[in-house]
């Protein structure tokens, strides 16, 4: 009966051999899909190719290493064998991408319906490609590297391989981060790391779903500034998108990317604000939260209520409106709706993109027909990458020439700049009009009109090999958190609220974060509220009694 080896394998060399297993056979589809991504299997490309495999392999070798342990080793590895071998078998077959919902298929389909999906080929593609490796692990003699040596052991081989995986991400990023993030598809992909992460996701989502909402800010008033006061007030408030402080020629930046808001007398320039996150998935929930980055916490901030609900409770109508990706959960309570598609657009949209000015259309329509006093929020698609040259309409391209394509390789530098350059000058052009909307509006519809802009987080365009964003905020670039923040008050509105320009004129040019914004809404609209912090009011003490 002896047919397996008997040969003692060492831990490490097991490990890695799964782990290759798992780069190769358990992902033929992610890798058929990549070199699809990249443009094609060519000589040139070979280097590119190699990369990413041993970048992958490394990756699995480095996090397999830590199970590589007596009683542990072997029931893991098996596990992601099986694993893999399922979730390979489902994308071949059904083409299905491997996310939390099927997971939650899985655990919350009936015996019956689970059945229906079993048949004698699965059974035989598991067996043959799952079974027979798993097998060979469990029948395998390992001897594992003992006592504090073999700790020394793994612990360097995690180094080594996450220095090499590292290396050869920062050698290979131009090239990689526009494909990845192009190509999100090919995370649900990459076997067995997507049905690790998806029922992670799925098992925090069962989790989430029973912690009830905790409210904050109930006992949100308006203030006195408030008293007498017969115009109704509109508040914009425009998140931004991957637009980055240091491309505004308002804040120094060389080309002219702002020659309309520069004309803006009473707009206030805030030059020196930092982001809460890198990313879209941290920085819209974080500045709508209370908590602060230091505090911030998504897993908590997806249960707490925010900015937007403390407003509602001081009776305001919010609104918001997105032409980005949504909205993260900040406007779960309130009205929404999305231009991003709009089949009725009058001439702000191209084949599937809407640009930002489509926020805009009907807006006169909304302040007019609206009674309460209203808080409208704008989420720009901005200049989202990699594709920026598609952020923006023929006539801004005014920068060149442009990097057309989202394979960064095959632009330069400066082609990638231009295109990301004539996004802000595209933004520029957005919020002068949304000015100019709000000052038409206050003397039209009688209201008391503001606006406030701050982007998200900021962009890489090259600088020490990095591109996009997305960068663990602790090791980030001043590029991907430096962004900007402007403020627009109609003369009626700073009139009623009795805030001084001139003093906050005098505050552009101090350290400020995405922490201020939660409080120097509420203090800008004379909210009074408990979780209203005076010292990150922007506004306090800038309002004359
Ligand atoms: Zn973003």
């Amino acid at each position: 009966m002896q047919k397996f080896p008997t040969r003692r394998i060492s831990a490490n060399l097991l490990v890695f051999s799964v782990a290759l297993l798992l780069t190769i056979f358990a992902n033929l589809n992610f890798w058929s899909d990549f070199i699809r991504a990249i443009g094609g299997l060519s000589l040139t490309r070979v280097p590119l190719l190699a990369g990413s495999f041993a970048i992958v392999l490394l990756l699995f070798y480095a996090s397999l290493i830590p199970f590589s342990f007596r009683f542990v080793a072997k029931p893991v590895l098996i596990a992601l064998i099986l694993t893999a071998s399922a979730s390979a078998w489902f994308i071949n077959e059904y083409g299905v991408v491997i996310d939390k919902a099927i997971i939650q298929s899985i655990f919350e389909t009936d015996l019956h319906e689970a059945t229906e999906l079993l048949n004698w080929r699965l059974v035989a593609f598991i067996a043959l490609t799952g079974g027979l490796p798993s097998l060979y692990v469990a029948r395998a003699a390992v001897s594992f590297p003992a006592g504090a040596r073999g700790m020394l052991q793994r612990a360097g081989i995690v180094a080594a391989a996450l220095a090499g995986a590292t290396l050869l991400t920062v050698l290979l990023f131009k090239t990689l981060a526009p494909t990845v993030r192009e190509h999100r598809e090919l995370r649900y992909l990459l076997t067995p790391t997507n049905a690790v992460q998806a029922l992670n996701g799925y098992l925090r989502n069962r989790w989430r779903t029973s912690i009830p909402l905790q409210p904050i800010g109930y006992d949100a008033v308006r203030g006195n500034r408030w008293a007498g006061q017969e115009r109704r007030t509109v508040t914009v408030i425009v998140v931004g998108e991957t637009a980055r402080a240091a491309n505004f020629s308002l804040n120094g930046y060389a080309r002219d990317t702002n020659p309309r808001l520069v004309r803006e007398d009473g707009l206030i320039n805030f030059t020196q604000v930092r982001s809460c996150g890198t990313a879209t998935a941290v920085s819209v929930p974080c500045v709508f939260s209370a908590m602060g980055r230091e505090q911030y916490d998504d897993s908590v901030a997806a249960h707490q209520e925010g900015l937007l609900d403390v407003l509602k409770h001081a009776g305001f109508r919010v609104h918001w409106r997105d032409n980005n990706s949504g909205c993260k959960g900040v406007c779960d309570r309130v009205e929404f709706d999305d231009v991003s598609n709009s089949s009725a657009s009058k001439g702000h949209c191209s084949g599937d993109e809407c640009y930002d000015l489509e926020l805009l259309d009907g807006l006169p329509e909304l302040i007019r027909a609206s009674t309460k006093d209203l808080v409208i929020v704008l989420h720009q698609k901005g200049s989202h990458g990699p594709a920026y040259s598609r952020r923006y309409p023929a006539g801004f391209g005014q920068f060149g020439p442009v990097c057309e394509s989202s394979e960064f390789e095959s632009c330069s530098r400066g082609s990638i700049t231009a295109a990301y350059d004539n996004t802000i000058l595209y933004t520029d052009t957005f919020l002068a009009e949304t000015i100019d909307l709000l000052r038409k509006t206050a003397l039209e519809a009688n209201v008391d009109t503001s606006m406030l802009y701050f982007s998200d987080h900021g962009e890489s365009l090259g600088e020490r090999n990095m591109y996009l964003h997305g960068a663990p905020y602790m090791l980030a670039p001043e590029e991907q958190s430096h962004v900007p923040m402007m403020l627009w008050m109609s003369e009626g509105f700073s009139q009623r609220f009795h805030i001084d320009r001139t003093c906050l004129q005098a505050r552009r040019d101090q350290a400020l974060s995405h922490d201020n914004v939660f409080h120097s809404v509420l203090g800008m609209l004379n909210v009074e509220t408990a979780v209203l912090n005076p010292k990150l009011d922007l506004f306090n003490a800038c309002v004359r009694s």
